[in-house]
């Protein structure tokens, strides 16, 4: 198979034609319905809730990215994973890691449980999953590392359990991006993205994806998409396809970044604790090294009081307070109040995240300036 970057600019199926006038941009398909000749007789395309020529080229080029056999394209990540719950039946349980993305946590415990899901939260990490089977558990839903707590916990160990107990095992693979990192390829069954991180890239677009090899689950999902429409747009497909041509060249900048800053702010006297699975004391640095071809660009710090911690998202100037990760542009965020405030104060203290905590989406600035911004702030506290 062709490399990573290459599969990022080219989709081997749709070569050696002058389809599209040669267009290298592929075209945005701005069509709600598409004309047939006959009854029986279609192009392929019928109505855009259903498919779109510019949104099938991205789920192409997603589904490449991580060796899936079908991809899905959702107008965000949340999408993604509302649609991927409704390939369950009410009664069914799920095992998940308690250190989710927020939003997660929260459509589980709001929408999924009022839906008849249940659900046993545990730190993947660590605590026994095997424990945590039951008659009725249908799947294991991780994210590695964990947003924001940055903890890592093996793909494959855990699919060995899923497959064992004939489970489903899903991966929010948001953090690493396929670039760095391909759970279907360590036995995982869906990968999930929030396709406005890493993958679209440039803070500026909106999206989710679905990626499987399982048949079962992608007819499920195909029917799913079109029943319940949350189908990306063809603009936003086309923001997609333009972001993920620069994923390798941003994913490679922003880790070399990361990795910088995390060594600088472990020499801060201010800093209690530094969150970043790149470096060798992180007890999850052998297993990235093993199931992943980087360590991201997310950093997780504590500092030793909430007065310092706001101090500091009020300092920042170039380097902005705001909530999303994985764009051009670094971020900083308050997990108690932004990404995690839904979630409960007790679940969030024993995850870790306390009112000391912030996190960074290191950005591709140049590294002298991220620093320089953060010693002048640090400076002052
Ligand atoms: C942001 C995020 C999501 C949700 O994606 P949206 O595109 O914001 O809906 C899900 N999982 C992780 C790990 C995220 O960071």
């Amino acid at each position: 198979m062709r490399g990573l970057n290459t599969r990022c600019l080219h989709l081997e199926e749709s070569e050696g034609t002058t389809e599209h006038y040669g267009a290298l941009s592929y075209p945005i398909y701005q069509s709600a319905t598409y004309a047939h000749e006959a009854v029986g007789k279609s192009t392929g395309f019928d109505y855009s809730r259903l498919q779109n020529p510019t949104r099938q080229r991205l789920e192409q080029v997603v589904c490449t990215l991580e060796g899936g056999t079908d991809a899905f394209a959702l107008s965000s990540g949340m999408a993604a994973i509302s649609l991927l719950t409704e390939i369950f039946e009410p009664g069914d349980h799920i095992v998940a890691e308690a250190d989710l993305y927020g939003g997660s946590i929260r459509l589980f415990e709001n929408v999924s449980k009022k839906n008849g899901l249940e659900f046993t939260t545990l730190n993947c990490s660590q605590d026994d999953i095997e424990k945590a089977v039951k008659e009725n558990t249908k799947a294991i839903y991780i994210e590695t590392p964990t947003n924001p707590m940055m903890n890592v916990s093996d793909i494959e160990k855990i699919s060995a359990i899923a497959k064992k107990h004939s489970l489903i095992l899903i991966v929010d693979n948001t953090f690493l991006s396929p670039y760095f990192q391909n759970p279907l390829a360590l036995g995982a069954d869906v990968v999930v993205h929030s396709g406005t991180k890493f993958l679209g890239g440039h803070n500026d677009t909106i999206a989710g994806f679905l990626v499987t090899n399982n048949e079962k689950i992608q007819e499920k999902l195909r029917f799913l998409i079109k029943t319940t429409g949350a189908g990306l747009s063809p603009f936003d497909s086309w923001l997609m396809l333009r972001g993920i041509k620069t994923l390798g060249l941003r994913m490679e900048r922003a880790q070399e970044n990361a990795l910088c800053l995390a060594e600088w702010l472990k020499k801060q006297s201010v800093v209690k604790k530094v969150y970043y699975p790149g470096l060798p004391e992180h007890p999850g640095y052998d297993i990235m090294k093993k199931q992943a071809r980087g360590f991201g660009s997310m950093i997780t710090f504590d500092v030793e009081t909430k007065e310092q911690a706001l101090k500091i998202l009020e300092g920042v100037k170039m380097i902005k307070f705001a909530e999303s990760l994985g764009g051009t542009e670094t971020l900083i965020t308050y997990p108690t109040t932004q990404t995690h405030a839904d979630v409960p104060e007790e679940v969030r203290l024993k995850n870790g995240i306390t009112d000391r905590t912030l996190r960074v989406s290191v950005g591709i600035e140049d590294k002298e300036d991220l620093i320089e911004e953060l010693n002048k702030v640090f400076g002052g506290l």
